[in-house]
């Protein structure tokens, strides 16, 4: 049975069996599919990806689904903001053409029992601090192509570590997708956009672009031949100097392995931070390029 909601702005889809009529259809009229999975309260960084999958896509399909398996225990999963009406008339604003919302009970049926894990680009970083969340993404991650098979499937640099871990899960799956990285959107003062960040007070939003500030100040420096170990101290004492109440990480990697680097050398590198200001854990990166 397909069941597809009409009074929304755009199609919204809830049970496999009617993603999967939608897609054999445009599949048989040779129509080629992306994918933009989400978990919803969504904003501009998000839909920013849509416009990405759907200059390279004929369809895109955005999924909404705020997956619990990548919350550890002591996290936001019951308070993470959710407003599906919201997000399915952004989606249709950015040019979606379906909105997948399956049910908690459909994605993780009692039962259930596989994870899919990638090492190590999951090293350190977020891995670190979180543990079990990149398996939790991968595992989801997975799911989702496998049920909407798209052609393209789109992921923010906002979460960098994430995006190269899928690339990574891509190409050792053989998974027939090709996994595109969208650039970060940013409040017009730096602050990366992040669901998250609704949870900041007004006196902590005015804290958070010093994230990004001092990144950049950092990735300066060390371009301008400062070493490398004395610009991540820099920054990570700068952070809680700022009114960051703890700070996770701020390390530089290479760009596209992610391997540590004690030094610029010639290949792009990354500089990479995840820090908390109240509720919110806030993460961010920027290129360093040499
Ligand atoms: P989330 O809903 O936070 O799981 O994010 C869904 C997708 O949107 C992920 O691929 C994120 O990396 C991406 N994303 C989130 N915030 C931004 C942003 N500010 N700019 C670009 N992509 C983003």
């Amino acid at each position: 049975m397909t069941s597809i909601t009409g009074d929304a702005p755009l199609p919204v889809v809830r049970d496999l069996d009617s993603l999967r009529a939608v897609v054999a259809a445009w599949r048989a009229q040779g129509l080629r599919i992306g994918l933009v999975p989400t978990m919803g309260a969504l904003h501009a960084g998000h839909t920013s990806l849509v416009a990405l999958a759907k200059a390279r896509c004929d369809r895109v399909i955005a999924t909404v689904f705020v997956n619990p398996t990548q919350f550890g225990p002591n996290e936001d999963f019951a308070s993470y903001p959710r407003d599906e009406a919201a997000d399915a008339a952004k989606l249709a604003d950015a040019g979606a053409d379906l909105m997948y919302a399956p049910q908690l009970e459909s994605m993780y049926p009692a039962g259930f029992s596989t994870v899919v894990s990638v090492a190590g680009v999951t090293d350190g970083l977020c891995g670190a601090t979180r543990p079990g969340h990149f398996a939790g993404v991968t595992t989801v991650v997975t799911k989702l192509l496998n049920r909407v098979q798209p052609d393209l499937a789109v992921f923010g640099e906002k979460d960098y570590q994430q995006l190269l871990t899928l690339k990574r899960l891509a190409a050792d799956l053989d998974l027939p997708v090709e996994v595109v990285g969208g650039p970060i959107v940013r409040e017009a003062d730096g602050l990366a956009m992040s669901s998250r960040n609704a949870y900041l007070t007004a006196g902590e939003r005015a804290v958070a672009p010093e994230l990004n500030r001092t990144l950049r100040r950092a990735a300066a420096d060390m371009l301008g031949g400062a070493e490398v170990d004395d610009c991540l101290d820099w920054a990570r004492g700068e952070l809680l100097a700022r009114g960051f109440a703890g700070v996770d990480y701020v390390e530089l990697r290479d760009a596209e392995t992610l391997e540590p680097l004690a030094e610029l050398g010639d290949r792009p590198a990354r500089l990479l931070a995840a820090a908390h200001l109240g509720r919110a854990r806030l993460l961010d990166n920027i290129a360093v390029d040499p």
